[in-house]
C-alpha cells in the first residue's frame, strides 16, 4: 500500500467526511510544517480515542464517562427525553442553551431498505429506559398509580425525511401504550435537514413548540 508517509497520512485524511484529496494534502503538509509535537499531540488524542470513550448506559451519548455529564446534571429533568437521531443533532439541540430534560440517542434512523431496523437503534434501550422511569413513579408519590405514566415526556426531534418521519411513527406507535405523553418538535426545521444543520433559533422555536403526537 501507500508506503510514502506522506501519501499514507493523505489517504488516512481523505477519509474523514468532507475532506477530499486536496483538503487531505493541505492538512499533511501544515502537519509537516509544524513543530512535531503538534503532531504527536493529534496522534496522542486519536490513539485514545476508542480506549476513552464509551456509550453512556442511561442515554447512549458518546463521552469519557458512564453516565454522560449530561446524565449526571441534577438539575435536568430525567422525565424529560429528547430522542435523537445521533450526537450531531443532541449537539445541536443542546447549544440552543434552552432544554433542559435528557436526551436518548438512538445512533441512526430506521431504512428497511439498507437493512436498518429498530435492532440496530437504541430502541431496546429507551423502553428499558421509559419502563425504569415509570415505575419510579410510585416513590415519587403525588399521583395515582392510573396517571402515573403522564409525568413522563418523549420529544420525538427527528429530521422530517422519509426515514425521519418512518422512525417517528415507529415510535408512537410502539411508546403509545406505555402511557407517557408523546411530543415531536414543530416544523420549523426544513423537511430533510438534519438537525445540525438547522440554526439555533428556528431549532429552538421548533423544541418549544413542539406538538402532541
Ligand atoms: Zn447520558
Amino acid at each position: 500500500m501507500a508506503a510514502d508517509p506522506i501519501q499514507r497520512v493523505i489517504h488516512a485524511l481523505s477519509r474523514l467526511p468532507s475532506v477530499g484529496e486536496k483538503s487531505a494534502a493541505r492538512m499533511a503538509f501544515f502537519l509537516l510544517n509544524q513543530d512535531p509535537a503538534v503532531t504527536r499531540e493529534l496522534a496522542d488524542a486519536l490513539g485514545a480515542l476508542h480506549a476513552a470513550v464509551r456509550l453512556c448506559g442511561e442515554c447512549a451519548n458518546l463521552s469519557a464517562q458512564d453516565p454522560c455529564p449530561l446524565c449526571a446534571q441534577p438539575r435536568r429533568d430525567p422525565r424529560l427525553i429528547c430522542v435523537v437521531e445521533d450526537i450531531s443533532s443532541l449537539m445541536a439541540i443542546e447549544r440552543t442553551g434552552v432544554f433542559e430534560g435528557r436526551y436518548h440517542v438512538l445512533h441512526g434512523l430506521l431504512s428497511p431498505l439498507d437493512g436498518v431496523g429498530p435492532e440496530q437503534l437504541r430502541v431496546s434501550e429507551l423502553l428499558a429506559r421509559l419502563s425504569r422511569l415509570l415505575s419510579a413513579e410510585g416513590d415519587w408519590g403525588d399521583h395515582g398509580a392510573a396517571r402515573a405514566g403522564a409525568r413522563v415526556e418523549v420529544i420525538v426531534a427527528l429530521p422530517s425525511s422519509v426515514n425521519g418521519n418512518a422512525t417517528s411513527l415507529y415510535l408512537q406507535q410502539l411508546l403509545r401504550p406505555l402511557g407517557v405523553a408523546l411530543s415531536r418538535i414543530a416544523s420549523g426545521v426544513p423537511v430533510g435537514a438534519t438537525l445540525q444543520y438547522a440554526d439555533q433559533v428556528s431549532l429552538a422555536e421548533a423544541l418549544s413548540a413542539r406538538r402532541p403526537l
